[in-house]
């Protein structure tokens, strides 16, 4: 007879599906009983979210059973509190569930806020009500200029030229991919105006860089800032200054030795995460490592820490248009760029190979590698 050990995933994005697949998928221990605990009845494709605000698409939402593997068992729960010691999570409802290793990937959204967002896809999804009721003519203000402004900006302008769209940033898209010329000329093709200034997150207001204070108008959407649930710190454990999950190079919790973590919940402490950006890019291999973590464990190896290279990173700047920027493993750009309608054609490639990796994962377990040797983060 064999002892069971029962494995509790909770959260089941990116990095969560990926390490339960890979974790039930593992013929190397016998006996082992996932549970992957999300609240959301689907799957959420969450890089997709700017495309239900836009009204592009009605949903983003994957059947848990294309992306899981037939053994993990699914629990469509919030989890409110980790026990620790009495090794069990709490869920939204009351009821326990007891486990002998957690993997903590409740991934991360934006700055809480009352103004519309594509943080999820409730989200969304109100954005892409109050888009599509706007009146011809009307403005929307998109707060901030990074990857996911400029994705959502490129989007609306696609699917409602009759608004005027202004993107409102500091120091305008200073992030260093949608900061480049190429992304610059599509959003001025797209009639997208840039401003120097801050948005209120609780009004809408704009303050531009003279400090004149110009009230809300039309619509305005926040995709700034990056929060992560409350839940590690809530649940006692060691967290950052912003609440994400403190974990070593192999992705274990110090002082804690069966919880780990993964996606953009969690800090990776040491040289190994210091390059590490919170992304659907990272959340897959870190996913697939806390997998294998866990794995060596139970098998009474040492986990190896982490080595994750990047390759590129991509912006959908709508109607099949986009900007790929080659970089190299530690995520700093490189000369090489893709745009226009072959960077749209890379970009779509890359979004239906993420889900594509998580389907194959619970199909074919472990065959998520990137051409060979360490996981290569995409997108
Ligand atoms: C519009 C948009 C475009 C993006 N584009 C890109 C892109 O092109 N490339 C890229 O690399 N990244 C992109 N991102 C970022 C990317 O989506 C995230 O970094 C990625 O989803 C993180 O994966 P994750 O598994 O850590 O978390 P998530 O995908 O956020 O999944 C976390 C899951 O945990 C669940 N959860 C939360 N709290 C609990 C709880 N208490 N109990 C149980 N479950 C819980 C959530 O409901 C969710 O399903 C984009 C994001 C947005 C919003």
């Amino acid at each position: 007879m064999f002892e069971m050990v029962n494995v509790v995933v909770v959260g089941g994005g990116y990095a969560g599906v990926m390490a339960a697949n890979r974790l039930a998928g593992s013929s190397a221990v016998r006996g082992l009983e996932v549970t992957s605990v999300d609240p959301g009845v689907q799957f959420t494709e969450r890089i997709r979210l700017h495309q239900v605000a836009a009204g592009i698409r009605g949903s983003v939402g994957v059947e848990w059973a294309e992306v899981l593997h037939r053994q993990v068992r699914h629990v469509q729960a919030r989890v409110v509190f980790i026990d620790v010691n009495k090794r069990t999570i709490v869920l939204a409802d009351r009821k326990e569930l007891r486990f002998d290793w957690l993997i903590y990937a409740v991934g991360s959204g934006e700055q809480a806020t009352p103004l519309l967002s594509v943080t999820n896809y409730a989200a969304a999804r109100t954005t892409g009500q109050a888009i599509a009721e706007l009146p011809s003519g009307s403005t929307v203000t998109i707060a901030g200029a990074g990857p996911t402004g400029v994705e959502v900006a490129c989007a609306v302008a696609v699917s409602r030229p009759d608004l005027v769209m202004t993107m409102v940033a500091p120091s305008g898209p200073a992030h260093p991919l949608t900061g480049h010329p190429a992304v610059a000329r599509r959003m001025e093709r797209l009639c997208i105006t840039v401003k120097n200034g801050t948005v209120d997150p609780s009004t809408g207001a704009v303050v531009n860089a003279g400090g004149n204070v110009q009230p809300a108008a039309g619509a305005t959407i926040w995709t700034v800032g990056l929060t992560v649930p409350s839940l590690a710190a809530d649940s006692g454990l060691p967290v950052a200054e912003d609440g994400r999950l403190l974990v070593d190079e192999t992705l274990s919790v110090p002082g804690h030795e069966r919880i780990l973590g993964a996606g953009d919940a969690v800090a990776v402490q040491g040289a190994a995460g210091g390059h590490l950006r919170a992304s659907c890019a990272s959340a897959i291999p870190l996913g697939a490592h806390a997998a294998g973590s866990l794995l060596a464990r139970l098998a009474g190896t040492a986990p190896p820490a982490i080595d994750i290279g990047y390759l590129m990173q991509c912006l959908d700047l709508g109607a099949g248009r986009g900007y790929v920027q080659s970089v190299r493993r530690d995520d700093t750009p490189r000369r090489w760029f893709l745009n226009g309608r072959s960077g749209g054609w890379t970009k779509e490639q890359v979004c239906r190979m993420t889900v594509a990796w998580l389907a194959k994962e619970a199909r074919e377990p472990g065959s998520y590698t990137w051409l060979s040797g360490p996981p290569v983060a995409l997108s």
